[in-house]
């Protein structure tokens, strides 16, 4: 299979042995011929090339179908694979050549694993039919817009948005009133939200957890607990949720779709009201590559977090499951995206983030910001496209503790840069290291305070969560003593 396509091939050859008519093989191997050269396909079956500027995006390791992972290089490469250039990032250029851009926006969904391998050819010559070959062609040759994207769109849309998806490029106000969670009321407030986080622990004991949180509580609203970050295993996300609302904290559950299935997710999210979670922030997570050995699987992912959050709140608002069975009592949940907005250019940034929110995110963390200067564009983008009043948005800051610490965050983490100038002074400070990463964390609070359109911060840890509360005082930013609902 590999030997037509263009590039090298990550995704695996989909059920190669699987007993089916000659005909159907005859068809779906004509197919790869003509498509794999020609779009780089990789037969998964559910074809969404309209969408996607005629490249097929499951060239992407972790199979993202809605968009780039926030983890692409400087040079616009995969940092799964950096001798690729982002397959995403080739769509998005294509798309604006093409004028096709704005198509980025509809929801596109996961696979559905039984047609993966097969042909589409087929259906969409019975679709063809269906509609009237005459109607069809005449529609083509028309100079009446409106009729040719009807008919086009009868005939394609019906194959990459299945009954059981539905997605579209709309946004979704979230159909209920009364805000599910403190951090929900609080942002509702417009008064300027602190978030923190608290590293998970490496082992069963939740002593220091307990000790941290008790730590920070009394200084931010809500704390974010990491799903397994730098595909390290850690104290489970939802685990450290729980021990956090018995400690009278509000938890923000990270789940990544790197360890996720859709069953799991949905399984999940009938089960976290019960454990007194309603916060929920939704990922994409590290890959593999960047963990321990031995290496996990690097290949496709079941969902993306654009896919976690259009079923999380379908199930919240519609009150479905993902194959449309109805559920006696929805899930409560105020849902979460992560955002890096210096990953692509601002304009490209901000089509992704506007996904998000179309898709159901109500909230945004972005990853670690060394540069607030460079958040402007990124802001005016999200200003452009309206977004702006629909999504809460957190900024994302971390106090370095040491030279090493910054420059593994520049170097290894994916999406985060650190400005040579900070890591000179991180590097000139010595010994007095933390206390220069502290000013550095209350300069850079200085300066995102005072953006438009920002509604809070997000401080990291990295494990010095000893820090957070002289940020928070030390920055003059408002402490808030925080209750479980
Ligand atoms: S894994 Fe991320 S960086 Fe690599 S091709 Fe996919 S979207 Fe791009």
């Amino acid at each position: 299979m590999s030997a037509i396509k263009p590039s090298g091939r990550w995704q695996p050859a989909f059920y190669p042995f699987r007993k089916e008519r000659a005909a159907k093989r005859v068809l779906a191997r004509t197919e790869l011929l003509v498509k794999g050269p020609l779009f780089g396909c990789r037969m998964c079956g559910n074809c969404l090339l309209q969408e996607t500027a005629f490249i097929c995006p499951m060239e992407c390791p972790k199979g993202m179908r809605n968009g780039p992972c926030g983890g692409t290089t400087p040079e616009l490469r995969c940092y799964i694979d950096e001798t690729r250039h982002c397959i995403w990032n080739r769509i998005y250029r294509r798309a604006e050549k093409l004028g096709r851009e704005e198509m980025l926006l509809e929801v596109l969904p996961p696979l559905d694993w039984q047609k993966a391998g097969t042909e589409t050819w087929g259906e969409v010559v019975s679709l063809i039919r269906k509609t009237g070959t005459m109607t069809f062609l005449g529609a083509m040759f028309s100079k009446d817009r409106e009729k040719k994207e009807k008919v086009w769109d009868g005939v394609f849309k019906t194959i990459r948005q299945p009954a059981w998806w539905q997605g579209d490029a709309d946004y979704h106000a979230p159909l209920y009133d009364e805000p599910v969670s403190e951090l929900e009321r609080e942002l509702r407030s417009g008064r300027f939200v602190i978030a923190t986080e608290v590293t998970p622990p490496l082992s069963a004991d939740s002593e220091k957890l307990i000790k941290d949180i008790e730590l920070v509580k009394p200084f931010v609203t809500a704390i974010n607990f990491t799903d397994s970050s730098s595909a390290r295993p850690r104290m489970s996300s939802i685990a450290c949720s729980r021990v956090a609302v018995e400690c009278k904290a509000e938890p923000v559950f990270q789940i990544s779709a790197r360890d996720t299935t859709r069953t799991g997710l949905q399984a999940d999210a009938i089960g976290l009201n019960a454990l007194g979670i309603y916060n929920v922030l939704c990922l994409t997570g590290d890959s593999s590559r960047v963990g321990p050995s031995p290496m996990s699987n690097m290949n496709m992912l079941d969902i993306d977090s654009i896919q976690m959050l259009w079923i999380l709140r379908r199930m919240r608002d519609e009150g479905i499951y993902l194959d449309g069975r109805k559920m006696k009592k929805p899930p409560k949940l105020f849902l979460g995206a992560a955002t890096s907005p210096f990953a692509s250019e601002p304009h490209l940034q901000a089509l992704r983030d506007h996904k998000k929110v179309n898709a159901g995110a109500q909230f945004m963390q972005t990853n670690l910001i060394f540069e607030p200067e460079r958040l402007d564009p990124w802001l005016e983008a999200l200003d452009k496209r309206n977004i702006l009043g629909k999504v809460y948005i957190l900024i994302g800051i971390a106090p370095l503790k040491s030279y090493r610490v910054a420059e593994y965050l520049h170097t290894k983490v994916p999406g985060v840069t650190i400005p040579a100038t900070i890591l000179d002074r991180m590097k000139r400070a010595g010994e007095a290291a933390p206390e220069e990463g502290l000013r550095i964390a209350l300069e850079l609070t200085e300066a995102i305070k005072k953006k438009q359109g920002i509604n809070g911060m997000h401080i990291m840890s990295l494990g010095w969560e000893a820090i957070i509360p002289r940020i928070i005082t030390e920055s003059g930013l408002p402490v808030k003593q925080i209750t479980a609902l």
